[in-house]
C-alpha cells in the first residue's frame, strides 16, 4: 500500500526520498495468484494485431512470473467500447500472440469478473498464464468503481502495474484494485519508466539537454517549467518554437502559434535566463505556401532565417537550427526528447525532425525519448534501436516529467 508519507511529498518524493516504487524483483510471488496490468492496448487492421511492440514490451514482466511459479493473470483494455462488450475490442487476438511469443499456452477467459472468471482462475497451475477479456467492457473500469475494483482484486493475491501508458489514469485496474490486496508491485516497464524518466532524468549525467517540440507551447508549458529546474539545455523546434519567436518579437507568418500565451512563453524565457539554462530557439525554418496534410503536400517552399513572411507557413527547422541543435546534443551526457522539430508526418517535412533523431542515436550519451510521436518519429527515422530508452507512455510520460504523481504509481507498495 501507498505510505502517506508517498502521497504528501509527491513528486518530490522521487527527487528527494531514497524510497522507491516496489517491483516484482524485490517480491517472491511463486504459487501467487498474480493479477498483472498490462497495456495490450494494440492497433487491430481486419481483427489482426499491425503492431505487436506493445505485446513484445509486456514479455520480460510475464516470463519473470513464469519463471518463479506464479499463477499469472493477464488484464488490459483495448480501444474504447465505452462499458459494453464489443467483439471489435476484444483481447483474444493478443492472446493468441502471447502464446506463440511465449511459447506456452495462454488461456483467453472471456471475461474479467465474476464466479466463472474466478473458477477458471483457480484451475491455473503455478507458472501458467492466463489473460482476461477487456476490462473496459464495464463502465466500472474507468469510473473506478470500488465493487468493480474489488470484484477484479478477488481474482488475485497480488496486483502488478506494468501499463505505463494508463498510468496516469485512475481507474479500477491500474489503481483502485490496489485498495483490496496488500502486495502491490510494479513490472520491469514501468520500473524501468520510473528509472529513465524519473532518476536519470532528475539525477542525470550532465550536461543534461532536453529537446522540447510539437505544436502547442500550451500544451508542454508544464513540462517546460519542470525541465527549467533540471536541464543544462533546453532546445525548442516544431510549432511550439513559433510562440516563442512571437514573444521575441519575431513575425512568423500563417505558422501554427499561440498568440494568447506569448506572456507564458516570455515567462519561461525569464526563468531560464534566471537559472542560467541555455534556451535555444530555431534559427531558419522551412515555411511553404499550400500545405495539404491530408494528400502530403506542401505546394512553394522556402527557408527562412529569423522572421518568417506573410503567407508563409513554417513546418520544420531549417539547416542552420539542426546545425546548432546537434552541436548541443553531442556535448551532452544525458538527452531527454519531446516533440517532433516539424510535421514530420509530410515527408518534405521530415527533415529537421530525422536529423535530430540521427543525433540523438549516434551520440554517446544516455537517450531518452520521452514517449508519444517522438517516438513514433524515431522509428520511422530508423534508429529506434540506438537509444537508450523509449518511453511507452504518451500522456503519461508527458504527465510524469510535469511531476504530477501518476495514481498507477502511487497506488504501489513502496521500499526504503
Ligand atoms: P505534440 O503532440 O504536441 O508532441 O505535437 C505533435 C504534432 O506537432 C505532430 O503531429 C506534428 O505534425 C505537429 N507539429 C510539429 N511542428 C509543427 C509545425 N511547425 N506546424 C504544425 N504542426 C507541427
Amino acid at each position: 500500500m501507498t505510505s502517506p508519507n508517498r502521497r504528501i511529498l509527491g513528486f518530490n518524493y522521487y527527487l528527494f526520498s531514497m524510497s522507491r516504487t516496489k517491483s516484482i524483483k524485490d517480491v517472491n510471488l511463486a504459487g501467487k495468484r498474480v493479477f498483472v496490468r498490462c497495456d495490450f492496448n494494440v492497433p487491430l487492421k481486419d481483427g489482426q494485431i499491425s503492431d505487436d511492440s506493445r505485446i513484445v514490451a509486456a514479455l520480460p514482466t510475464i516470463q519473470l512470473l513464469i519463471q518463479q511459479g506464479a499463477k499469472v493473470i493477464l488484464a488490459s483494455h483495448l480501444g474504447r467500447p465505452k462499458g459494453q462488450r464489443n467483439a471489435a475490442c476484444s483481447l483474444s487476438p493478443v492472446a493468441e500472440v502471447l502464446a506463440e511469443k511465449l511459447g506456452c499456452t495462454v488461456t483467453f477467459i472471456e471475461d474479467c469478473i465474476g464466479e466463472e472468471v474466478e473458477a477458471e482462475v483457480a484451475k491455473l497451475g503455478d507458472g501458467e498464464v492466463a489473460l482476461l477479456e477487456n476490462v473496459r467492457f464495464y463502465s466500472g473500469e474507468t469510473a473506478n468503481d470500488p465493487a468493480f475494483a474489488a470484484s477484479l482484486a478477488n481474482l488475485a493475491d497480488v496486483f502488478v502495474n506494468d501499463a505505463f501508458g494508463t498510468a496516469h489514469r485512475a481507474h479500477a485496474s491500474t489503481a483502485g484494485i490496489a485498495s483490496y490486496l496488500s502486495t502491490n508491485v510494479c513490472g520491469l516497464l514501468i520500473e524501468k519508466e520510473l528509472a529513465y524518466l524519473g532518476d536519470k532524468t532528475n539525477q542525470p549525467e550532465r550536461p543534461l539537454t532536453v529537446i522540447l517540440g510539437g505544436a502547442k507551447v500550451s500544451d508542454k508549458i508544464k513540462v517546460i517549467d519542470a525541465l527549467l529546474e533540471k536541464a543544462d539545455t533546453i532546445i525548442i523546434g516544431g510549432a511550439m518554437a513559433y510562440t516563442f519567436a512571437l514573444a521575441e518579437g519575431r513575425t512568423v507568418g500563417e505558422s501554427l502559434s499561440e498568440p494568447d500565451h506569448i506572456s507564458t512563453a516570455k515567462a519561461a524565457l525569464k526563468k531560464a535566463k534566471a537559472k542560467g539554462v541555455k534556451f535555444l530557439l530555431p534559427l531558419d525554418n522551412l515555411a511553404v505556401k499550400d500545405l495539404d496534410f491530408g494528400a502530403g503536400t506542401i505546394g512553394a517552399s522556402q527557408f527562412f532565417e529569423g522572421n518568417i513572411e506573410a503567407g508563409w507557413e513554417g513546418v520544420d527547422i531549417g539547416p542552420k537550427s539542426i546545425a546548432l541543435f546537434s552541436q548541443e546534443i553531442k556535448n551532452a551526457k544525458t538527452v531527454l526528447w519531446n516533440g517532433p522539430m516539424g510535421i514530420f508526418e509530410i515527408d518534405s517535412c521530415n527533415q529537421g525532425t530525422f536529423a535530430i533523431a540521427k543525433t540523438i542515436a549516434d551520440s554517446e550519451a544516455c537517450s531518452i525519448i520521452g514517449g508519444g510521436d517522438s517516438v513514433k518519429a524515431i522509428k520511422m527515422a530508423g534508429y529506434g534501436d540506438q537509444v537508450t530508452f523509449m518511453s511507452t507512455g504518451g500522456g503519461a510520460s508527458l504527465e510524469f516529467l510535469e511531476g504530477k504523481e501518476l495514481p498507477g504509481v502511487t497506488a504501489l507498495d513502496t521500499v526504503d
